[in-house]
């Protein structure tokens, strides 16, 4: 047998989540809120099952749903997308992450990828026969270099990949940043994939700045969201892309091929839910509590840290308490003290080790603050 995937391993995210599982241990490794979703919503998805739509959903999703995701993005981002041909619903972003790299790279184009990345990104461009191209950032992660990024493009660029906000980091990208990746791929042809899914997760007055709102960009980029993070269900798997119309065509064929529609009976309900904007308006100044209730109980504590500017994840440097890699601390941390993180070197080039692991502050107070002891400890 001969595997398309040869250096893959098993994702972090599901090796952190059983070693806490197995040590009993306190898990902000994967990022997934530790309570639960509005029962409101929970009511809507029931309504919506009665009321029978449990059958096909239209390929691109269902319609009100594509119209009030065209009215949000239309409010926040000043960017108009057509419902009808510019939308489509998607197995979280996940899919929609893996739909649009199928779609667009053939054999042998180049596409960027600024470390430390996603775990998804660079194997289903290796699935393509693409070639992944990595820009690594420098440790803390909280600024692009666009001349390293400038330097990467070649004439077998055919796609670049933004995460903005960033996991692992929580960097948001300013005005700044995206003009000059306008600039950047001004007069070539480089699409543009702008994950943005933690969008409504940003902290301390910033703004979040889409891809959507730069019509340089806009016209190139194919944008994904998910319902997940917004919402506190990881576990529906919901998501959505936005495209131009020529580029959404093109994704459409593989969407079609890959799931054909996604989970009719939620998409009525979120279609109900979205309705209300302080459903997501209200999502940073929730998760900016916990990011402040997390940092001010570790405040004193030997780790150090510039607090996260959006995402719910929080990077915290060990350098001053452990020689150990950081794969190595995140397991000795998990199975010693009972506290589960993520090494942040899995998502770097070469997995550089700059000695920084990940906690999802996606939780209870009470989790936090028994976390925080753990880290006071140490
Ligand atoms: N991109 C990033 C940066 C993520 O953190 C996640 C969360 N798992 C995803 C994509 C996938 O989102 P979803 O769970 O909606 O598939
Ligand atoms: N996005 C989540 C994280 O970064 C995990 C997603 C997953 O488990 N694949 O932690």
């Amino acid at each position: 047998m001969r595997s398309k995937l040869p250096q893959n391993k098993l994702s972090i995210f599901a090796v952190m989540s059983k070693m806490a599982a197995q040590y009993n241990a306190i898990n902000l490794s994967q990022g997934f809120p530790d309570f639960n979703t509005d029962p409101k919503l929970i009511d809507l998805v029931t309504q919506a099952m009665r009321n029978g739509a449990n059958q096909y959903a239209p390929l691109a999703g269902h319609l009100p749903l594509r119209e009030n995701i065209a009215a949000l993005v239309q409010d926040l981002r000043g960017a108009a997308y057509d419902p009808e041909q510019e939308i489509c619903v998607t197995v979280g972003a996940s899919e929609a992450l893996f739909v649009a790299i199928t779609a667009f790279v053939h054999r042998e184009d180049e596409v960027i990828v600024l470390k430390p990345a996603y775990d998804t990104y660079e194997p289903t461009i290796e699935l393509q026969g693409g070639i992944p191209v990595p820009v690594q950032l420098d440790a803390p992660y909280t600024k692009v270099d666009w001349d390293a990024v400038a330097a990467a493009i070649t004439p077998k660029t055919r796609m670049l990949i933004l995460n903005n906000p960033h996991n692992p980091s929580g960097m948001v990208l300013k005005d700044a940043d995206l003009k000059r990746l306008e600039e950047l791929v001004k007069d070539t042809d480089i699409l543009i994939l702008s994950d943005e899914v933690y969008e409504h997760i940003i902290f301390d007055a910033q703004q979040h700045r889409s891809v959507a709102s730069y019509p340089g960009l806009k016209e190139r980029a194919l944008v994904t969201a998910s319902f997940g993070k917004t919402f506190h269900t990881t576990g529906w798997k919901m998501g959505y892309c936005l495209a131009p119309k020529a580029l959404m065509a093109e994704f459409n064929k593989v969407h079609q091929n890959t799931v054909f529609c996604v989970h009719h009976p939620t998409q009525v309900a979120l279609a109900e839910y979205l309705k209300e904007p302080k459903h997501y308006l209200d999502l940073g100044s929730f998760y900016q509590q916990k990011r402040d209730v997390f940092l001010n109980a570790i405040k004193d504590s030997r780790f150090q840290f510039k607090p996260s500017e959006g995402t719910y994840f929080q990077m915290l440097d060990y350098s001053a308490i452990s020689d150990l890699n950081d794969v190595a601390f995140a397991e000795y941390l998990t199975q010693e003290k009972g506290l589960a993180s993520i090494p942040v070197s899995v998502f770097n080039k070469d997995n550089r080790d700059d000695q920084l692991l990940r906690f999802c502050f996606a939780k209870n107070e009470d989790t936090l603050l028994q976390a925080a002891a753990i880290l006071n400890s140490l």
